[in-house]
């Protein structure tokens, strides 16, 4: 009897120290997103006064303002409560935020090629809506999920691309999702760019399919990767030519992709007159 009872105490006494722990973990969380929003309101405040002082135009509407205004930046976050679009041609269901253009469209051309890394907080939000879509998503994701803590693995960016700009975009965006989300995910970078590849944007559809398979697996990542659920993650999707060639290059090596997001969807600007916007943005 003796050791029984001794072990049910003992167990009793590790029951009371998870549920201490875990109401300690939720105070602490609690306390951690009051600091994230007295911080992010001294932000705001900084960057009006920031605006006053050294006035700039901004990139979405051109006014007079900071780099991106209060009324564009609602637009980027998603506060025209657009929903978040459905995507073909990935190979496996892929979700995006909001289409290629306005507001959004310039903001990630700035953040991309104009060195303005501060547009990363705006464009990393609104990238949480897609990635919690595919939680969501009963018929592909949530169910192949099945409780797994998934895996999100950036497109990679050609290396010259990450040398002009000094970070590797897709993954800052992702950490910044995370961070606005309760999302539970690892990051790895499991994926690079082979030599000649480029970017996609002026490609037929065989130049596009071509350049997009130059992309490799790190050997170093497949065995963090293999049973693991994996969900792919790119600025912008157009054709899904990117997208469906890191899947083939994950599946060869024998890890599961359940899903891709992106931030954008993009339409072809070789076929403008199926389409509402076309890659240049202006309604085609
Ligand atoms: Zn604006």
């Amino acid at each position: 009897m003796g050791p029984i009872r001794s072990f049910s105490a003992a167990s009793a006494a590790s029951a009371a120290s998870a549920a201490s722990a875990a109401s300690a973990a939720s105070a602490a969380s609690a306390a951690a997103k009051r600091r994230a929003a007295r911080w992010a309101a001294v932000r705001e405040l900084g960057l009006d006064l920031a605006a006053l002082l050294w006035p700039a135009t901004c990139v979405g509407c051109g006014v007079v303002d900071r780099e991106l205004c209060a009324a564009c930046t609602r637009v980027v976050l998603g506060g025209d409560a657009a929903p978040v679009r459905r995507v073909d041609g990935a190979g496996v269901p892929c979700y995006a935020a909001t289409a290629y253009a306005g507001p959004t469209r310039a903001a990630l051309l700035a953040y991309k090629h104009g060195g303005a890394f501060g547009f990363v907080r705006p464009l990393g939000r609104r990238l949480s809506g897609p990635l919690e879509r595919v939680l969501a998503d009963d018929s592909g994701g949530m169910r192949r999920l099945a409780d797994r803590i998934p895996v999100l693995v950036s497109l990679p960016s050609r290396s010259q691309g990450v040398r002009e700009r000094g970070w590797k975009h897709v993954d800052e965006l992702v950490k910044v999702a995370l961070r606005a989300s309760d999302f539970p995910a690892a990051r790895c970078s499991a994926l690079r760019a082979l030599r000649h590849r480029t970017g996609q944007v002026g490609l037929d559809a065989v130049g596009r399919e071509r350049n997009a398979r130059l992309i490799a697996v790190r050997r170093r990542a497949v065995r963090r990767l293999r049973g693991r659920p994996v969900i792919l993650v790119d600025d912008i999707v157009t054709t899904g030519a990117s997208l469906r060639a890191a899947v083939a290059a994950l599946e060869a090596v024998g890890v599961e992709v359940v899903a891709a997001v992106a931030l954008c969807t993009a339409l072809r600007r070789d076929m403008p007159q199926k389409t509402e916007w076309n890659l240049t943005g202006e309604k085609g």
